[in-house]
């Protein structure tokens, strides 16, 4: 399909997908994580990728947030081409400012938190508005105010990230994805490394986000009751592949797929 497909807006407006993976490739070394991989998130959609370790999930985000290289294939964002092009029918690789300039639209919270060890919480958020969108530091410092206000830690503002706790570190980090106004988030399994009584406060803070933004979100998470939640779709990976795309009320209590069934069993 070209990369104009379109689906149609409320006013009968074309409205390009958030995201569009386009038989995407990837290889580390000679192991083939994806294969030419065919999906498509819809504007202000939320969809959750489900399935075994190491079935590539991670792999897709990383892709999106250019932290991994493209092996072939190619991903847009609102119709852009993110990495990768088709120039006179060949592929080649867009401008690092081309790509930065996508790039910008994208947020992603890390399992890890992967805050600045060395700055306090308020540097922390507005160190890229100010940076990357010139934003003012008094600009800057009241939008990471309010966002602090809105995970439930204004009073840490001037603390540095080593003396909190994992559930209050990755909400920070959320804060700082959300001061960039993103239009998509990717949640790369955020409470994977929390201790299970920090879970709730982390998956809180998302449903709040998800209820109160219409921010495009692609999720990888093992906490399925959260995916039922706040999902619109579903999509069941295997080895790279998808096995089922469905919504959650379907995928949860009445997957289509042995091997969705099989995993499901196995998790819940
Ligand atoms: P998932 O998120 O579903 O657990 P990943 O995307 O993390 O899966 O990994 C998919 C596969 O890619 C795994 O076999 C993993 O070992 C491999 N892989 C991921 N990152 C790297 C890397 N940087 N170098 C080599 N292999 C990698």
């Amino acid at each position: 399909m070209p990369a104009t497909d379109t689906t149609r807006g409320p006013a009968g407006t074309a409205v390009l997908p958030a995201l569009r993976f386009e038989n995407v490739v990837k290889r580390f070394g000679d192991h083939t994580v994806l294969d030419g991989l065919n999906f498509e998130v819809a504007k202000g959609e939320r969809v959750t990728l489900i399935g075994p370790s190491g079935s590539g999930k991670t792999t897709i985000l990383r892709l999106v947030m250019t932290l991994e290289h493209l092996t072939d294939g190619f991903i847009y964002v609102d119709g852009d081409p993110l990495t990768h092009e088709l120039r006179g029918g060949r592929r080649v690789e867009r401008r690092p400012k081309d790509v930065a300039r996508l790039t910008t639209k994208i947020g992603m919270v890390f399992q890890q938190f992967n805050l600045f060890p060395n700055m306090t919480v308020l540097e922390n958020i507005t160190e890229a508005p100010v940076h990357v969108l010139g934003r003012s530091k008094g600009e800057a410092e009241r939008r990471a105010r309010e966002l602090l206000d809105q995970v439930g830690l204004a009073d840490k503002a001037h603390a540095h990230p080593t003396r909190l706790s994992g559930g209050q570190q990755q909400r920070v980090a959320i804060a700082r994805a959300l001061a960039m106004d993103p239009e998509i988030l990717l949640l790369d399994e955020v409470t994977s490394a929390l201790d299970p009584e920090l879970v709730g406060e982390v998956l809180g803070v998302l449903r709040d986000v998800a209820r109160s933004t219409d921010i495009t979100m692609l999720i990888v998470t093992h906490e399925m009751q959260f995916a039922a939640e706040v999902s619109d779709r579903v999509l069941m990976f295997d080895q790279g592949r998808i096995v089922e795309d469905a919504p959650p009320g379907v995928m949860f209590s009445d997957p289509g797929e042995e091997r969705t069934q099989a995993f499901l069993q196995a998790v819940l």
